[in-house]
């Protein structure tokens, strides 16, 4: 049965239209189980009954007509009771409803499943017999793993269906790429040029196709100067990076140099830029790391963009008379900087994720971003919509009581933002006159986020996998010297602590890749590093020479289990320094020896903090992994999402177990996860004791106003009082209702 169930699953999924696809599923269904009748009842989140979707077996004209209320007939009680039901005789069933339109006299026996979509359910799966007889086992289980899969494509189907009604009105949900909310028209924007339909052309005058495209080469790379510098004199001077990684492309010796090779060969320049960008975004698109995935647009866009300058000449800026929501396939940064700031509210793109540039861009300008809603976007040209930043969701044409809830926020947001930056250059004091440290995490987005932040007191996590990534092989020292000095002086007479590579999990280097069953459990961060100490000497001697004259460097170890990994890592280091000092005291003096910690978040630290301590000179709690592996849930997995929580108890319990251990044995501990720039979790930390924090840029300005505005006292007790509490709910209530009575509720709508 399994090629089967395959098979009916491929070709719904394949299906471009939700009818079509019930249809061809209950014909399909109804052959493979050798059944009378088979019929698709699906219900929409607003109606109150179920609708005969698509039947074989049934009278035909009864699709799209008969339809069951909630809680009626076995169809309702099967949706209520969300499982199976096997019927020998279904008339005799006291639920049993009669469908007068669907004819459905005839059939007896009757076997029923649920479709259910994230805990939702969507429909009714049934088939149905002539015979009287109860359906078997096999048959049972059949139905049941056949409505699971399809739950998903109807999922999918129903949304992707919905947008090809140019009437329709309601939510679609992608992935939150930029926080905010922006109301505002569609403008949907389709490239000139699609790289997969210009046609391949040959051609014999090799010379002017050289000169082709050693032109637009030249013009594109003045038109991304012009960019990149539009950007520098943005206040997020950062931005700029983004910038950077499509002129290193251009500007490759290696991408350049195959165009060229393709003309050689009697290709059009046109004709081999698109060879060429095909392979490359081939191998990119294939890549495990999501980073460098979205790799494979900036290749597509600087493709498009040179085909266009090869096909057209360019119509020049785009020319914008109001303020607009840009919607399209896929956005990429170039086009976000075609568009004037001042007429961009929002982006809206069926592609990418929280990694692509245009995120990534969209967050530094503060303009709000859903990724990934995978449809066609065509008929919402001129159409209001609302982006949700925070959630992920795009409301198209909503009811106005719901504008008015947005209007609300967005007038909220405002104040707050003001009121955020009037704390840039104060203190991070709390009122009752704490002071901590809110230190900068550093490193992910491909350097965007190195540059100087002022307000922040220095970097608390530098994660150094992105110059690894963004190579073809394992970075030499001298490029490692490079990339840190540069981080280093970003932050001359502030502390900047940098993570030995990370790589393994989720982070994948194109040139290692690591192939594991189980990859978080596997060769990770220091596990990995240990087994080549040629490329962890590297990383460290590189770190110690960029820090020569600024001696702001520590350096922090991750993903550590053991006491052994510490002591082997020290005696690496012990001797890279030794190296380092041996080969440059005649010239730049003394290197000093760098502080060194590790990042708590195996859970078998939490029982060994009494022998770590004498071994490293600081502790910094990495809460992303520490809960991923004390809840057992992947942090990466949509599925589990509701259930991964940095305040489960549990989690909570280990970080008070933390900071007691760190002040028993005296080492300075730090919170580098996500939870230090979550607007509860700061105060709950703080309350714990914690005193130093470490976030993303984007995070630093309110989580200092917030602490500015608390006393350590009253969170002491609020924290008493939370624990009392056996529901995680409840606990997150008692530190929101905090935030709120200093007007800063509005803050609880993202990331909780
Ligand atoms: C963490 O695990 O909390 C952490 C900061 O490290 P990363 O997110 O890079 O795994
Ligand atoms: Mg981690």
């Amino acid at each position: 049965m399994l090629r089967e169930l395959r098979e009916i699953v491929q070709r719904v999924t394949a299906s471009s239209d939700l009818n079509e696809a019930m249809a061809e599923l209950a014909q399909q269904t109804r052959q493979v189980m050798l059944a009378d009748c088979c019929s698709i009842y699906l219900r929409r989140e607003e109606d109150p009954f179920y609708l005969l979707a698509a039947t074989d077996g049934l009278a035909p004209e009864a699709v799209g007509r008969a339809r069951i209320p909630l809680g009626e007939g076995i169809v309702g009680l099967i949706g209520e009771k969300e499982e199976l039901i096997n019927l020998a005789d279904a008339q005799h069933h006291p639920s049993f409803k009669y469908l007068p339109e669907a004819h459905e006299d005839e059939f007896r026996s009757f076997l029923g499943a649920p479709i259910i979509h994230q805990r939702k359910t969507l429909g009714v799966l049934v088939v149905q017999q002539k015979q009287v007889r109860l359906f078997e086992e096999g048959e049972e289980s059949f139905l049941v793993t056949l409505a699971a899969q399809l739950a998903t494509v109807i999922a999918h189907a129903e949304a992707r269906g919905n947008l090809s009604s140019r009437n329709w009105h309601g939510m679609l949900r992608g992935l939150a790429g930029s926080p905010g909310v922006a109301i505002g028209k569609a403008w949907v924007w389709r490239p000139k040029v699609e790289l997969d339909r210009v046609r391949l052309r040959r051609a014999d005058d090799l010379p002017v196709q050289h000169q082709r495209l050693e032109k637009v080469l030249q013009q594109v790379e003045a038109e991304l100067d012009g960019m990149a510098l539009r950007f520098k004199e943005s206040p997020s001077g950062e931005s700029v990076a983004v910038f950077e990684v499509y002129q290193y492309i251009l500007k490759d010796p290696v991408f350049i140099g195959l165009i060229r090779e393709e003309i050689e060969h009697g290709w059009t320049a046109g004709s081999a830029v698109k060879r060429v960008c095909e392979k490359q975004i081939a191998q990119f698109a294939n890549m495990s790391d999501l980073y460098l995935r979205e790799r494979a647009a900036d290749i597509r866009d600087l493709g498009q963009r040179l085909l266009t300058r090869l096909i057209h000449e360019d119509d020049g800026p785009l020319a914008l008379s109001e303020p607009i929501i840009l919607v399209a396939d896929e956005i990429s940064a170039t086009l976000i900087a075609e568009i004037p700031r001042n007429k961009l509210m929002a982006i809206v793109s069926a592609r990418g994720s929280i990694n692509s540039h245009a995120a990534i861009l969209a967050r530094a300008m503060g303009i709000p971003a859903v990724m990934g809603i995978d449809h066609s976007f065509e008929l919402l040209e001129n159409r209001l919509l609302v982006v949700d930043g925070y959630t992920g969701e795009l409301l198209v044409e909503p009811a106005s009581s719901v504008l008015k809830e947005y209007r609300r926020v967005i007038a909220e947001e405002a104040q707050m933002d003001e009121l955020f930056a009037t704390v840039r250059h104060e203190a991070s004091r709390t009122l009752d006159g704490v002071q901590v440290s809110l230190l900068l995490n550093a490193g992910l987005s491909a350097d965007a986020d190195i540059a100087m932040n002022d307000a922040a007191d220095g970097v608390g996590l530098f994660r150094t996998e992105i110059p690894f990534m963004m190579r073809d092989r394992f970075p030499s020292e001298q490029e490692q010297v490079h990339s840190y000095r540069r981080v280093l002086t970003s932050y001359v007479g502030k502390p900047v602590c940098m993570r030995t590579l990370d790589v393994g999990g989720d982070k994948q280097l194109p040139y290692f890749p690591i192939v594991e069953e189980n990859p978080f459990l596997g060769w990770r961060g220091i596990r990995l590093t240990l087994d080549h100490p040629e490329i962890f000497l590297v990383q460290l001697k590189a770190m110690l020479r960029a820090s020569i004259g600024l001696d702001n460097l520590s350096i922090m170890l991750p993903m550590v289990g053991s006491l052994d990994e510490v002591r082997v890592a020290r005696r690496l280091l012990d001797r890279a320094w030794r190296e380092v000092s041996a080969e440059t005291a005649d010239e730049q003096g003394i290197i000093r020896y760098p502080s060194l910690g590790v990042m708590i978040e195996v859970p078998s630290l939490l029982y060994q903090l009494a022998e770590l301590a004498p071994l490293v000179d600081f502790w910094s709690v990495g809460t992303n992994d520490l809960t991923q592996y004390l809840l057992a849930v992947d942090r990466n997995n949509g599925r589990v999402a509701d259930i991964y929580d940095s305040l489960h108890p549990a989690v909570l319990r280990a970080l008070q177990q933390i900071i007691d251990a760190a002040r028993k044995h005296a080492r300075p501990v730090s919170i580098c996860g996500e939870l230090a720039g979550d607007p509860i979790g700061v105060l709950v930390l703080m309350a714990m004791g914690y005193r130093r924090f470490s976030m993303n840029n984007s995070n630093i300005m309110r989580i200092k106003y917030i602490v500015r505005q608390s006393r350590i006292d009253e969170l002491q007790k609020l924290l008493q009082e939370a624990l009392s509490h056996r529901h995680v709910g409840a606990f997150k209530g008692i530190f929101g209702r905090y935030l709120e009575e200093r007007g800063l509720g509005g803050l609880l709508r993202s990331g909780l």
